[in-house]
């Protein structure tokens, strides 16, 4: 598989360079120069989940991984479900929060760990990565106790639910996770600071895990494949499907899943009121803006990463921006969505609940619709008993986190001690 720059069509890189560096020269992304185009997707939606993202992805990776390799990585990383369940009869649901760590970022977080481990070669690696929330609990579940990997997560500080904070700085060993006084684009922006530090990333075997890595977005892109293998059959090609959107990367898997075949009509931008792209999509002015809290603060984001990769797509593929619904829903509208689905049947929380608003909104009667819902809905307690009036169980995964002590440093936003701290490792 060759990857190229987007910033930089001269820089070319294998599959496991692109891995392993994560960006490239000017902290530009890797797009592949080349994508599968399946024609037998009906034959694909027929195989079990393990199975066919082993032909997506061999198909995509190429003689990088032998078939055998990916076939014991796609098992070890994909040992858990991504079933549809049914809203109402228009619209149904891709539970993404089966995993470990109760959200969706499991599927990337976990194929990353085994890319990593299958293509370290013993040498010492640190993974660096900032969190508005589940990546970092994803990403430190997926590579606790691997051996020569060191794991530090950048999160900001009182910005994230105390159970998203529990379920990845309890873990220790090789795992240390930093509580930023700043924003998550404080976070972001001190990784990509870090990148840019040769001198660093040499010396710390530095890698990048969070949603502009490109194997993360790989194993998303066979979520959406199982998904619509799940839904009617005459509904598939009329499908819908609204994505709750912060970095941009779930989003990106779906388009790259579109331009290989699968069939999906079109997708929806759904935000939170950090607006960037559907303002973008109005005005054509990218113009980000202070990032403002949120119910669904995992999708925190005013500076989102992964949006030249759908630019870039979109161009090669001559599909106008225009063809994207978006839409932005503000935390009353999320309660009272919320609600809603409730008096349907379905127990949802605010990222979820921000796609199914927009599908709805949006979805013309002879459309089907499927929303994605990227965390469970205990992982957002508070918000979601307070919405409801009721008191969620917690399930075991999050039971058994809560109940040990934090081991986070606090920092200030402060390049040089993250630097210090990736140093003394
Ligand atoms: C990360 C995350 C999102 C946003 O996904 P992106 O790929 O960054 O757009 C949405 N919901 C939840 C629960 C998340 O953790």
């Amino acid at each position: 598989m060759n990857l190229y720059n987007i910033k930089d069509h001269s820089e070319q890189v294998s599959f496991q360079q692109a891995v392993k560096q994560g960006l490239g020269r000017q902290q530009g992304l890797f797009f592949p120069s080349e994508l599968p185009h399946f024609d037998n997707i009906d034959e694909l939606l027929e195989m079990d989940l393990v199975s066919r993202s082993r032909v997506i992805l061999g198909a995509l990776i190429g003689d990088e991984l032998s078939d055998e390799a990916l076939a014991g990585m796609l098992k070890r990383a994909f040992h858990f479900p991504a079933p549809v369940k049914k809203v109402n009869d228009k619209v149904s649901a891709l539970e993404l929060f089966h995993g470990p760590t109760l959200a969706f970022k499991d599927f990337g977080g976990r194929f990353m760990a085994q890319c990593l481990r299958e293509f370290g070669g013993g040498q010492k690696i640190t993974i660096l990565t900032a969190t508005s929330g589940d990546t970092g609990a994803a990403v430190a579940h997926a590579f606790h106790g691997i051996d020569n990997i060191d794991v530090v997560v950048l999160y900001p500080k009182g910005k994230i639910s105390p159970l998203q904070e529990a379920l990845f700085c309890t873990l220790g060993d090789n795992i240390h996770t930093l509580a930023v006084e700043g924003t998550f684009d404080d976070c972001q922006a001190m990784v990509k600071q870090a990148f840019d530090d040769a001198e660093l990333r040499q010396a710390v075997g530095l890698n990048s895990a969070n949603s502009i890595n490109i194997s993360r977005l790989m194993a998303q892109i066979c979520y959406y494949f199982e998904a619509v293998a799940q839904v009617p059959k005459e509904a598939r090609n009329n499908l819908v499907v609204s994505v709750p959107s912060g970095n941009f990367g779930n989003l990106t898997a779906g388009l790259l899943g579109k331009a290989m075949g699968l069939p999906v009509k079109r997708f929806i931008a759904a935000t939170n009121v950090n607006d960037t792209v559907p303002r973008y999509l109005e005005t054509g002015e990218w113009a980000p803006k202070e990032t403002v809290p949120t119910l669904a603060n995992a999708m925190d984001v005013s500076a989102p990463n992964n949006w030249p990769r759908i630019e870039e797509l979109c161009q090669i593929k001559g599909w106008g921006l225009d063809q994207l619904g978006y839409g932005a829903i503000d935390d009353a509208t999320t309660v009272s969505t919320l609600q809603g689905m409730n008096e349907q049947g379905y127990l949802c929380e605010p990222h979820g609940a921000i796609a199914y608003n927009l599908l709805e909104q949006q979805l013309a009667d002879d459309e089907y619709g499927l929303f994605l819902c990227t965390a469970h809905p205990a992982k957002f307690k508070e918000s979601v008993d307070e919405a409801l009036s009721i008191d969620l169980p917690l399930p075991k995964p999050l039971a058994d986190a809560a109940e040990k002590p934090l081991l986070s440093d606090t920092i200030a936003a402060d390049f040089s001690l993250v630097r210090a701290k990736l140093m003394s490792l």
